[in-house]
């Protein structure tokens, strides 16, 4: 039997639970269970944090996953990534105070920046040859400017909308992101087996919905 895990509640899971389902897999869904079986394929679904689904795949807790792209990157196991799933497309951007000045990422060069993403923020700099201040912070990293926590913030941006309520401006996209499907990498012959039925199931829902 695989194990897959998804979200438990946030912007990846009623998308993650809708392909499951579009793939002709049936399961009960409780919110408030951790794991569920599915009744018509050999696959357990278990329910966490999605910043805990790389560590657990890599471990092997869990067989599969289903995450950002973004948070598989900074949890530092890209290489678990085995295809994308073109959903939850977002971006990780650089912003600054509205009235701030800004020409390149070199006027970043000394400058505090909060972010929730420090090592894909750490590398994108480095690439740059830009030595700045990263202050990791897990939440609300859109108000770091202005309670005087940071010059700049590096975060998740879809609309943009909340960067223009705490009068931000997005100035450089560091990331591009979707759903990706993640696997363990010492698979059993039998779960890749399934794995394989599982994205053949996937790819043609995909193909359909286009
Ligand atoms: P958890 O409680 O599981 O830790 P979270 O608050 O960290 O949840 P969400 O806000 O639910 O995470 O976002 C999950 C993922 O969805 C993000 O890591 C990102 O890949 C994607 N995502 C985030 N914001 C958007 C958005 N506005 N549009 C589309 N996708 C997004
Ligand atoms: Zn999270």
């Amino acid at each position: 039997m695989l194990r897959l895990a998804i979200q438990k509640s946030g912007r990846l899971s009623e998308d993650s639970l809708n392909l499951i389902r579009e793939c002709g897999i049936s399961f009960l869904s409780a919110s408030y269970k951790l794991k569920t079986e599915a009744t018509n394929f050999p696959l357990e679904i278990l329910y966490l944090r999605d910043d805990d689904i790389p560590g657990y795949v890599q471990d092997g807790v869990a067989d599969l996953g289903i995450v950002g792209q973004n948070v598989l990157v900074e949890s530092g196991f890209p290489a678990l990534e085995v295809e994308g799933l073109g959903f939850s497309k977002c971006r990780l951007s650089l912003a600054v105070p509205r009235a701030a000045a800004y020409d390149s990422v070199q006027d970043l060069q000394g400058v505090n920046i909060a972010t929730s993403y420090p090592r894909i923020l750490g590398d994108y700099l480095a690439e740059r040859g830009v030595k700045a201040n990263l202050h990791t912070i897990s939440g609300s990293v859109e108000i770091a400017p202005s309670i005087g926590l940071a010059e700049a913030i590096c975060d998740i941006v879809s609309s943009g909308s909340t960067l223009l309520g705490n009068g931000l401006r997005e100035v450089e996209t560091v990331f591009r992101s979707e759903a990706v499907l993640i696997a363990n990498q010492n698979l059993s012959a039998e779960k890749k087996e399934l794995l394989e039925q599982l994205q053949f199931r996937m790819q043609a829902v995909r193909r359909a919905r286009r």
